[in-house]
């Protein structure tokens, strides 16, 4: 899957499309000095909350930020930063998913702010999840939104805010994030997902393109395993290699060239060193090394050759099917010790 450069370079780096107009009005609160001692951020799951409260953070944190970027990227805080190290920043979560943040979790939080800050500029709170605070954790949580301490910023994140308390809901200035233009999630999409339909995607994800991405992901890799029982079933002659191509020429050509490939590569890996570590497709270890003990290293090579011609032929009009058909007829001839 091709990765835009916000995921590589993690949450918190840069601003997704769709994100620019919620970040002018956060941006305005750091410029004329009055960013609010808690906020709350609520909108849809999937849309980059965490990401844009990680942005205004570390925005807040950077010693020397200008007012169009992020942070300097250069300042002793920001270092900290990129080291995930950074003390005035502190991170509160549900220990798992759906599980509620409990009261011990928020009375730490307090004797922490308790103590001074480190960098004497701000120190900053993220409550993701927020409405999991379970009652008691919102009751002690009141105490610290009304007395917080110089410098310090609360952000609550939540989908549901209506599942918080008023009492807490009334004490932060809330930031509602809409639902992202729907051309900038498409086109985001598109340029992350190799293959599926976008809109398709979109449109079950109720317009959250994160969450768009993740349905698409692992969509991908339902395609990628029911390829791999087929190609496995294939080697043992279970299965009509013409056949099995003609079911699997509606998945998209290439993600198909660049799975077989992957796998071969990490047959050949397995082939010269079985405990190789460094795997395409570690959960594929012990079936890879299977097929792997049963073929000769050349013939491998000779397969990866003509997985190499097949790719180069992608973008040319050529027949999927045919071409998949004559890769897992090579796949199904090759001399095997059983
Ligand atoms: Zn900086």
């Amino acid at each position: 899957m091709a990765v835009s450069e916000t995921v590589i370079a993690g949450p918190g780096s840069a601003l997704y499309p769709w994100q620019k107009p919620s970040w002018q009005k956060l941006i305005q609160y750091a410029s004329t000095g009055r960013v609010p001692h808690a906020l709350m951020i609520s909108g849809l799951d999937g849309i980059g909350k965490l990401n844009l409260a990680l942005c205004f953070a570390n925005h807040l944190l950077c010693g020397s930020p200008k007012a169009s970027e992020i942070r300097c990227k250069a300042c002793d805080a920001c270092r900290l930063i990129d080291a995930g190290t950074h003390p005035d920043l502190i991170r509160i979560e549900p220990p798992e998913a759906g599980k509620a943040i409990t009261i011990d979790r928020v009375r730490d939080l307090s004797a922490t702010l308790a103590l001074t800050s480190q960098y004497n500029r701000y120190r900053i709170v993220l409550l993701r999840d927020a409405d999991r605070l379970n009652s008691a954790a919102a009751n002690a949580l009141l105490k610290t939104l009304e007395e917080p301490g110089k410098g310090t910023v609360l952000i609550l994140l939540t989908a549901r805010c209506h599942e918080l308390p008023a009492t807490i809901r009334s004490r932060c200035q809330r930031l509602d994030i809409p639902v992202p233009d729907h051309r900038l999630a498409a086109d985001w999409l598109k340029e992350n997902l190799s293959s599926g339909d976008c809109e398709a995607l979109l449109a079950m994800a109720s317009g959250a393109p994160l969450k768009a991405l993740a349905m698409g992901v692992a969509g991908n890799l339902e395609g990628r395993n029911t390829l791999f029982s087929r190609w496995r079933e294939v080697a043992a002659n279970h299965s009509d290699p013409v056949r099995i191509a003609e079911n699997l020429s509606s998945l998209p050509l290439r993600d198909v060239l660049v799975w077989i490939t992957g796998w071969t590569i990490d047959m050949i890996r397995l082939a010269m060193v079985p405990s190789a570590r460094s795997l395409s497709n570690p959960d594929l270890r012990s079936a890879l090394q299977g097929e792997a003990q049963k073929l000769d290293l050349k013939e491998l090579f000779r397969f990866y050759e003509h997985l190499l011609q097949s790719a180069s032929r992608v973008g040319s009009p050529v027949n999927a099917q045919m071409l998949l058909e004559a890769l897992l007829i090579d796949w199904y001839s090759m001399k095997r010790n059983r």
